[in-house]
């Protein structure tokens, strides 16, 4: 019941002279329901497997099988059309849209999806109030703290209901406290939706809440004691 593997994959850099060996073989799958912690110092390659995993980028070698779609070999816009619907991404900066409210970020995606605008509203709304931030629904990203922000970008990236979530940091960006509140609504929906979720995070405590660890080893995905 794996939603996502990454089988064999390989991704390289070239820098100038030298060849950055990113991903060497790396095998790894995420079962339905877990959250797992990507755990690794700056530099090892947790975006790059991330965005290897939401077929943001092509590996160099092996496949990612996304609830048993193998899409190494698809075409562009596949990929893009299960990534719309099978993946969430929330980053260490919120990316919302400036001009438009909490709310309206939360629709957007659905809107996008070609969800009528009253059912795109009323998840969105459900959504942040998940998110315990339904009160600041109609304030603009700029308006909003930055705990506040990352709440609405999490609220986002679920509201097509996504398969898996992937999160870069999603509390990197934050104080340590506020950090733990935000991680914990993102546990609380995770939890409640039965998504399953690959968090990279440099933050130990958050980590050890998680299902699993893993990390990146001389290109490999390997598990983290317990
Ligand atoms: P992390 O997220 O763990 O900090 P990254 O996946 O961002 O690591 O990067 C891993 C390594 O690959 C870094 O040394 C980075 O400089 C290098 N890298 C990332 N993207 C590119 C790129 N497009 N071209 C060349 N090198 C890159
Ligand atoms: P949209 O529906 O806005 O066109 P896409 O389907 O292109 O978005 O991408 C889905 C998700 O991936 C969005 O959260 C978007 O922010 C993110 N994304 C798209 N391209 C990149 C990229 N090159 N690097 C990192 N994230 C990206």
């Amino acid at each position: 019941d794996s939603v996502l593997e990454l089988k064999a994959v390989d991704r390289r850099y070239v820098q100038g002279p030298k060849e950055l060996v990113i991903l060497n073989g790396a095998d790894f799958a995420l079962r339905s329901g877990e959250m797992v912690a990507l755990v690794a110092p700056s530099g090892a390659g947790k975006s790059t497997l991330l965005h290897i995993a939401g077929l943001l980028e092509y590996p160099d070698g092996g496949d990612v099988v996304v609830n048993g779609t193998s899409c190494a070999g698809l075409p562009d816009e596949q990929r893009t059309a299960i990534r719309r619907s099978e993946i969430g991404f929330v980053y260490q900066f919120h990316h919302l849209l400036p001009e438009f409210s909490a709310l309206e970020n939360v629709m957007m995606p659905q809107l996008i999806a070609g969800l009528p605008p009253a059912e795109a509203k009323e998840r969105a709304a459900q959504l942040l109030a998940y998110m315990k931030i339904g009160q600041r629904a109609a304030h603009r990203p700029a308006e909003l703290s930055g705990g506040e922000q990352q709440r609405v970008a999490i609220a986002r990236a679920v509201a097509n209901a996504p398969l898996v979530l992937l999160a870069d940091e999603p509390t990197g960006n934050l104080d340590p406290k506020t950090a733990g509140y935000v991680f914990e609504a993102l546990e609380a929906l995770v939890r409640q939706s039965g998504l399953a979720a690959l968090i990279a995070t440099h933050n130990e405590e958050l980590a050890a809440r998680m299902d699993r660890r893993v990390t990146l080893a001389e290109g490999k995905v390997v598990p983290l004691p317990e």
